[in-house]
Formats: C-alpha cells, structure tokens, sequence
C-alpha cells in the first residue's frame, strides 16, 4: 500500500496550508505533511485493475485507461510538481457512555470567519478543474487519455485520516476510549466539467464512475490492513460539500466503521434466525406497497418505511448481492438507471444531498452461518435541520413520509 515519508520540515508545512486553505476538500487540520510515493500505489491500481475482470475488459475495449507505469516514468522526468496532503493526527474518540464514536479533526477553522454562514463558492479557483491538476495531490488513477481525463482520483488535499499514524499504547482507561484516525481519504472527481453534477452525467458516465468506485474498493482492500472502504458523496452545501466541482470521497479505514457494523450484524442476525436476508425479505415486501419507487431488471428502489431525512431512497440489487465483485456488466447499467431516476427527480425539487454505499467486505469468511450484507445504496437528501428534539430524543422527526416521497419520485408531482 502507499508508504510515506514524513516531511519534517514544519515551517514549510504552515506556508503551504495557508497558501491552500481555500481548495479544501473537507475539514482538516495543521500539523505534518506527508509526501506520498506514488509508486507502489500505481502499481497496485495496475494489479487490482487485472482482478476486477469486467471493468478491466470494458476499460481496455475504450483503450481508455492510462498506463499507469509509462505516467510514473514520464512525471518522474517533468517538473510538474503535485500538492501533497496535509495530514493531520486527528483521533476517533469514544462517548464515556454510550460509546458512539466522535472523530475530533481540529483545524483551520477556528477562525472568525468560519463561524459565518458560508456557502460553497461558485466563483474562485477551481481546483478540481482540467488545467489544475498539480494543485491536488497526486494522481491515483484517471479515465481518459493522458493528455484529457474523464475520471480522475487522487488524495485528499486535507484528508480526516492519515496512513502514517502509528497506534497509540497507553494504558487502558475506561472513560478516555481512543484511537488515531488511521486511513487514506481520496478524491473521485467524475468530470472535467465544473458545470455537470451527478444528475447531469449520461448513464454511461454514472456506469463507469461505479466502476472506479468498485476497483477503487479493491485496490484498498489489497491492504490488509484495511477493513472497510466507504464511499460516499457529498452535494451542495447542505450535505457538507465544501467543493463545487462534481467529486466522490473515499475513505478505507483500518476497521468497519460503527453503520456498516450494525448494518452487518442485524443481517446476519436475521439470517441466524429467519435463515433469509433482511434485505431481500423487506425488498420483497416493500415492492408492493405505495413506498415502491422504481425498478428494472437488477435493482429496485424503494423510500424506506422509517426513512430519515425527506425524500430518502434505497437503492437495491434484486438479486442477493453484497459487493461490486458479484456485480455483472449489466448490473452497472441497471444500478446507473436506478441512481439517475432518483437523482434526476431530486434535481426537480432542488435539495442538495449525500449518497452512501454500503456492502459486505468480508464475507468470505463466515459464508456458511450468516447472509453478508446485502449491497445497497442510501439516497439522503438534505431538506430539514435535526433540532433539539432529534438530539434530545434520538427520534427523527421527518415532515416527508416515505409514502409521498415514494409518490412524488413516481410521477414527478406530489
Ligand atoms: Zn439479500
């Protein structure tokens, strides 16, 4: 996986944050920057790619997807010089009671003006854009050609985790529960075009960027080390994008982080006892109620029976599925067709909003006694402000049911 070299010099290290503070990606902090040696990276972009046999296949047909050895002899010769990261020692800590988990990631943005209301800038630099790439840390991996990209992905400029922090050993204390925040955080920009959001994409485009995300999953996955690989999208200010241009974050975490757990263990509980999938029983339940929003020939969509946020939507594979790598060729265009409803829908009533993915990392494992969980996207738009209630009470209240919300991505009017 990538090894790094610590940069000692500290001083530089502050120059370059103030000089960068306005392209952040996402919130972070001081303290060390780190620079990254591409080259084992590539190298394993290029191996995992050779696993994944249906993107490499698809990818070779485009004779899209940069050597990515020719690239590392050629930067090697130019002056182009990437940004590094700016990694930070950010710790993931434990509530003394209920144990949830709080990652503390102090930064920059203790300023005065960070306490104003801030919108994402629709003028300034664009730094994800064509042109700019040596103001985002190195390349990863792209799609396109060398001189044109369509795709491309690089480390975060301020990434929340940091692949260098080694574990802490102190003494156990029950109340002070911690960890260092230990991961990669990386960067998928889907378009050179500033102007274009997920919604705007034609399917082929949605296809090949669930692609990126899947070799992206394995190649993190190639680190033992690494237990979960999320991968989520932020859009608009209201859902955290603090980045206009169009881009997908991935962060691969040294363990599964507590969502995806629960996820797992209530499914396997499930299958402990009821010897079937949640997912699979509830999609087949929900199919024939007014919550039922879209399906084709592998996926379905449906508003969940307590859905959270206003106009939340559930993505599904219909087929028991719990990772890309059981994903046919077809299953990316139909997952392309599914997400795009939805996204186009939303465009109408314009929310900003998250997406997540969720699937079973290690299901190889225990395959006999338990059912993995099932793959599946969440659609969360960012409408209402959880107040005192939802904090107080640890119930959401949400103004949208998931039945008119079903309605409204059925037909388009509520
Ligand atoms: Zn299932």
């Amino acid at each position: 996986m990538a090894n790094v070299k610590k940069n000692k010099s500290k001083k530089s290290t502050k120059k370059q944050l103030k000089k960068t503070i306005k392209s952040k990606t996402s919130k972070n902090s001081k303290s060390k920057s780190v620079k990254s040696k591409n080259t084992k990276v590539k190298t394993n972009v290029v191996k995992s790619k050779k696993n994944v046999k249906n993107i490499k296949k698809d990818v070779k047909n485009k004779k899209t997807v940069r050597k990515m050895k020719e690239e590392k002899s050629k930067k090697s010769k130019s002056k182009v010089k990437e940004s590094m990261p700016i990694y930070s020692n950010n710790e993931i800590r434990e509530d003394y009671i209920l144990g949830y988990k709080v990652l503390i990631a102090e930064n920059r943005n203790l300023r005065p003006e960070s306490f104003k209301k801030t919108k994402v800038s629709k003028s300034g630099k664009d730094y994800f854009a064509p042109g700019n790439e040596s103001e985002t840390p190195k390349e990863i991996g792209r799609i396109g050609t060398e001189k044109k990209w369509l795709i491309r992905w690089f480390e975060n400029k301020f990434p929340l985790f940091n692949p260098n922090v080694e574990e802490k050993k102190e003494k156990y204390n029950p109340l002070y529960q911690s960890m260092p925040a230990k991961g990669f955080h990386e960067i998928i920009v889907g378009t050179p075009n500033k102007n274009k959001e997920l919604e705007d994409f034609t399917p082929k485009q949605v296809e090949e960027l669930l692609k990126v995300y899947a070799s992206e999953i394995e190649r993190l996955h190639s680190d033992k080390k690494i237990k979960y690989v999320l991968v989520f999208k932020n859009k608009g200010p209201n859902a955290g994008a603090s980045v206009n241009h169009e881009h997908t974050q991935i962060v691969a975490l040294p363990f599964i982080p507590p969502r995806a757990d629960e996820k797992m263990s209530s499914s396997n509980r499930y299958f402990r006892t009821r010897k079937k999938c949640i997912y699979c029983e509830l999609m087949n339940e929900e199919k024939k109620t007014e919550r039922f929003i879209f399906e084709n020939k592998s996926f379905i969509v449906l508003a969940p029976y307590a859905s959270r946020f206003n106009f939340e939507a559930l993505i599904l594979p219909k087929a028991h599925k719990t990772s890309f790598k059981e994903f046919l060729p077809k299953d990316y265009e139909d997952l392309s067709e599914a997400l795009l409803f939805v996204l186009k829908r939303l465009k109408k009533l314009n929310l900003d909003y998250n997406i997540v993915l969720y699937y079973e990392p290690q299901f190889k494992a225990y395959k006999e006694k338990n059912s993995g969980l099932h793959f599946h996207i969440e659609i969360l738009p960012r409408r209402q402000v959880w107040a005192g209630f939802e904090l107080g009470s640890g119930i959401i209240v949400n103004e949208v049911s998931p039945e008119t919300a079903a309605k409204f991505y059925r037909t388009g009017k509520f």
